[in-house]
């Protein structure tokens, strides 16, 4: 296995939550999501809807708008023709004109100008919609004569003569009318000045109409204005919501009318006392979503487009207005997307609110499954833990799976079932199994000890063996090293032995070496001094702690016992059988070989032997301070 990889591992919980709550989290986010694109596309259903119903009602306004003032001037036309007019006095017309001016309530003007200077006018004021006749009459100077015009149109009351000339046929309606040599729309022109303006506002369009002689001589011009605060004043009232804009456009990129306060016009100081006001271009004006829209102007006869101007995105609606007269007009309403978004906004909260609450109960509920799945897992997992532990009681207060007994799940209540069952089976089993393997190593211990025993014994005269025998040497030796005690080994060997059992018969040798071997296992000393076949008819004691006295008394017993018991040896000189013992005592050092001690006794036996058998040979052995033991130390002594 490569350590260096790392493998991720879930808990049963995490794997069972994890997916749903995943799964949970994609739902709820596309739902969301689908949701909110569906108020976002209803909102702008909404916008455009609002839109197209407010370019509507500027198409049915400008309709009626550009009537009146085509039909006020086809109506003076009428009469100029029928010969109605010129038969009275220019008050007397200007006050026929307030007549038709009366029906015509957008109206701001309309004004016969004549090549001879004279003019039949009559003004609506922008503020207040009260009606002045301007008259300027035939042969006066040109200066235009303002009356007051009052309720039925009776009565004319002079209010002040305009500072200003005023020359009809260089005004730019009346010129427009003669250049285009029939009655057409002329472009913005500044209207009136001054204390006029005051009267009545700066800036207008309007209709002209030439008329002229059998000769095809101009003999006047007919107009009807129209004042471009009239048409922003009706715009104003138009149900734009907060930031939107309405206005409309002419060829020229002209604003003639406008919803919201920007100006159109400029002040521009002449250089003297007089103040010259411009009109202002529509990309050139101060409102920047006004610009941006303008920069933006699409094409063709209704367009809908989305702008974003200081972050804020506006639909752009725009649709083109035309009269049969050639008059060209865009209509431009912009409306904010935000107009629309406390709607939104208050629905989406909802959703949101809606949203979040299905959120944490889903959470709530996977969470809650999960845990309820993986706890008796777990349960079981800690149990199973506990049994592979040797732990056989169940698993107390939390985690007792004694519990899962009831479980509503099944499968689960099988699970707990089926382990619970195959725990004590298995309990079982391995008590059984404990209860085998004890009796098993008591009878191995035991067959080990009867083996060691006699892997020590000698099997023909149950005493140790030789084996035995190098070990209890080697151990007392080490002892008494120890202890500085002595240590005393005594060798017995069988006299003329070949010729006994030459003599009695092999099986009578055996019996002969099991009595001797009796007799030397009563004759010893103490119960601690080691007893052995030394191999063939020779035996071998070892005493411990024992002084030269009392281990030559003991050697002499054993050889007397031997000889009294009176076994019958026809060949040997004592008739009976007799044993010789070599013994040897040594106080065991470092320097000292355990071998020093058993070759004394084995010379010491050679030595009893060499004498006559059936005796007792002392090996005294000296040792020289420092040197190692020689043979010439030994001093042999008999008994
Ligand atoms: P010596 O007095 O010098 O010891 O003479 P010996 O005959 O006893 O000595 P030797 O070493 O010549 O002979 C030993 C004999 O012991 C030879 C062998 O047959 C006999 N012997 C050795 N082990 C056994 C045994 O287990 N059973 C019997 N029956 N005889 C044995
Ligand atoms: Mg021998
Ligand atoms: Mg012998």
């Amino acid at each position: 296995m490569n350590a260096t990889i790392k493998q991720h591992t879930f808990s049963l919980r995490q794997s069972l939550a994890l997916p749903f709550l995943a799964l949970f989290f994609v739902m709820i986010s596309v739902w969301a999501w689908v949701f909110y694109a569906n108020m976002v596309s209803m909102g702008r259903q909404m916008e455009q809807q609002l839109a197209a119903s407010l370019n509507s009602r500027v198409n049915v306004y400008l309709d009626h708008l550009f009537l009146e003032a085509v039909t006020s001037v086809n109506e003076i036309h009428r009469l100029y023709r029928a010969g109605q007019l010129n038969q009275r006095s220019e008050e007397e017309q200007a006050r026929q004109f307030a007549t038709i001016m009366s029906s015509q309530p957008e109206l701001s003007a309309i004004n016969l100008g004549l090549e001879d200077g004279r003019l039949i006018g009559v003004n609506r004021s922008l503020a207040n919609g009260v009606l002045h006749t301007s008259v300027i009459p035939k042969g006066a100077q040109p200066y235009r004569e303002i009356y007051s015009v009052s309720e039925n149109g009776q009565r004319d009351l002079f209010v002040f003569q305009e500072p200003i000339p005023y020359i009809p046929s260089k005004r730019l309606w009346y010129r427009h009318a003669i250049d285009q040599g029939k009655a057409s729309w002329y472009p913005i022109y500044r209207f009136a000045q001054g204390e006029t303006a005051d009267l009545i506002g700066n800036f207008a369009i309007g209709y002209s109409m030439p008329l002229f002689d059998e000769q095809h001589q101009p003999i006047g011009v007919i107009n009807s204005d129209i004042a471009l605060g009239q048409i922003s004043r009706y715009l104003k009232l138009l149900p734009l919501g907060e930031g939107g804009v309405a206005f409309i456009i002419n060829e020229q990129n002209q604003i003639i009318g406008i919803s919201n306060d920007t100006p159109l016009f400029r002040k521009q100081s002449t250089g003297g006392d007089e103040v010259n006001l411009q009109l202002v271009h529509f990309n050139n004006i101060n409102s920047p979503v006004v610009e941006a829209a303008g920069e933006r102007l699409p094409q063709g006869d209704a367009q809908e487009t989305y702008i974003t101007v200081n972050d804020a995105s506006y639909l752009e609606s725009v649709h083109s207005f035309k009269t049969d007269q050639g008059l060209d007009l865009r209509v431009v309403i912009l409306l904010p997307e935000k107009q629309f978004f406390p709607t939104l906004k208050a629905n989406m909260q909802t959703m949101l609110l809606f949203v979040a609450g299905t959120l944490i109960l889903g959470i709530m509920l996977v969470l809650f499954a999960a845990h309820k799945l993986s706890k008796p897992i777990e349960q079981m997992t800690q149990w199973a833990d506990q049994l592979a532990k040797g732990n056989w009681a169940l698993p107390s207060s939390d985690n007792d799976p004694e519990k899962l007994h009831d479980y509503p799940i099944k499968e689960i209540r099988q699970l707990r079932n089926s382990f619970s069952t195959m725990a004590s089976s298995l309990n079982e089993t391995v008590a059984t199994l404990e209860q085998r393997v004890a009796e098993r190593t008591a009878e191995l211990e035991l067959v080990n000890s009867n083996l060691s025993e006699l892997s020590n014994t000698d099997g023909m005269t149950g005493i140790p063996n030789r084996r035995k025998f190098d070990a209890v040497l080697a151990s007392e030796w080490n002892r008494a090293t120890r202890t500085g005690q002595p240590l005393v080994l005594a060798l017995i060997d069988v006299d003329w032995f070949k010729k006994f059992n030459d003599h009695y018969g092999h099986l009578a040798g055996d019996d002969c070496l099991r009595h001797v071997a009796t007799i030397l296992k009563a004759k010893i000393r103490r119960s601690s001094d080691l007893v052995a076949r030394y191999g063939g008819e020779e035996f071998a004691i070892i005493a411990p702690s024992i002084n030269k006295a009392n281990a030559i008394e003991m050697a002499n017993i054993i050889c007397k016992t031997l000889a009294a018991s009176a076994v019958p040896h026809a060949m040997s000189p004592f008739g009976v059988l007799t044993a010789s013992i070599g013994v040897a005592l040594i106080v065991p050092t470092l320097d000292i070989e355990p071998e020093t001690l058993i070759q004394a006794a084995d010379e010491a036996l050679y030595h009893a032997k060499d004498s006559g058998r059936n005796q007792v040979v002392f090996a005294d052995i000296k040792i020289a301070p420092e040197d190692q033991f020689f043979e010439s130390d030994i001093r042999f002594e008999q008994s």
